[in-house]
């Protein structure tokens, strides 16, 4: 069986429609071994920290840039010190979610980009990947990340195109899609995606945001990635065991510590 990966979601933080164990019970029943949860705001992360040990995934802590605020500043200061103090938890597998939004009515972009660059920072100082945000500021987050060439992560949402899709690959970051593929009208995300070597590839859901063509609730469901891979497959034209196999692995190398975390949830199961 092809297993997966849910390399985004807020599984945990938002409502779902049943409860997390019946979900992550259903998720792992087909092939969906781990997620990585990310986070927007301080009030989050213990949240995260709490399911992401319930359900032997991983997390990962950041300031989403639609929710940042007068105080941001200081969140930033407080985000550095739950980072150093979970350092040894090794269900924290990276920075994020993090990034620009200047698709929102009047973005303070000054405060976004300051933000942002904090987060690279810490990034790099604590060797953590990042999964970033971009809407209509792509241009941009490439050219804050040039500067922190050691930082490693993915590019979340990607609706890019070819030549975008191209470039972020070349910086040797990880590009994730989900929902938004699964639309006949997504034709550019559909391109750049055909386009793309596999090594480069990830699924994520952004559970519950981001919900698939087939959704009958309007929400999304780490649930529905193996019609993710099979609605990927078809697009690109590539048999979906295989495909799924390198996306497996891509998960890992993208968000190194997650495989303790995936081995130690195995031995777990398997000793219990
Ligand atoms: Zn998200």
């Amino acid at each position: 069986m092809v297993r997966f990966i849910d390399t985004h979601n807020h599984v945990g933080l938002a409502e779902l429609d049943e409860s997390l164990e019946v979900m992550g019970r259903k998720a792992s029943s087909v092939g969906v071994v781990a997620g990585v949860i990310t986070t927007g705001c301080l009030e989050d992360f213990e949240r995260a920290r709490e399911v992401a040990h319930r359900l032997g995934w991983g997390y990962c802590v950041g300031l989403h840039p639609m929710y940042l605020h007068e105080q941001s500043d200081e969140d930033v200061q407080k985000l550095k010190k739950f980072v150093y103090e979970h350092m040894d938890d090794s269900h924290l597998v990276g920075i994020g979610e993090i990034g620009l939004d200047f698709y929102v009515s009047q973005p303070d972009k000054a405060l976004q980009e300051r933000i942002f660059k904090k987060e690279l920072e810490l990034a790099a100082e604590t060797h953590l990947p990042v999964s970033v945000h971009s809407r209509r500021a792509l241009y941009r987050v490439m050219a804050m990340m040039a500067d922190y060439p050691q930082v490693r992560g993915a590019l979340h949402a990607f609706v890019g195109s070819e030549q975008e899709a191209l470039q972020c690959v070349r910086r040797g970051y990880f590009l994730g899609f989900g929902g938004s593929m699964t639309y006949e009208g997504s034709k550019r995300v559909r391109r750049a995606l055909a386009s793309l070597g596999s090594q480069a590839l990830l699924l994520e859901t952004d559970a519950p945001d981001m919900a698939p063509s087939f959704a009958e609730n309007g929400r999304s469901t780490p649930v529905d990635l193996p019609r993710y891979l099979q609605e990927m497959s078809r697009i690109r034209g590539e048999d979906s065991e295989a495909l799924g196999r390198v996306i497996y692995e891509n998960s890992f190398l993208a968000f190194p510590r997650l495989r303790n975390v995936v081995e130690l949830t195995k031995n777990f199961v398997a000793t219990a």
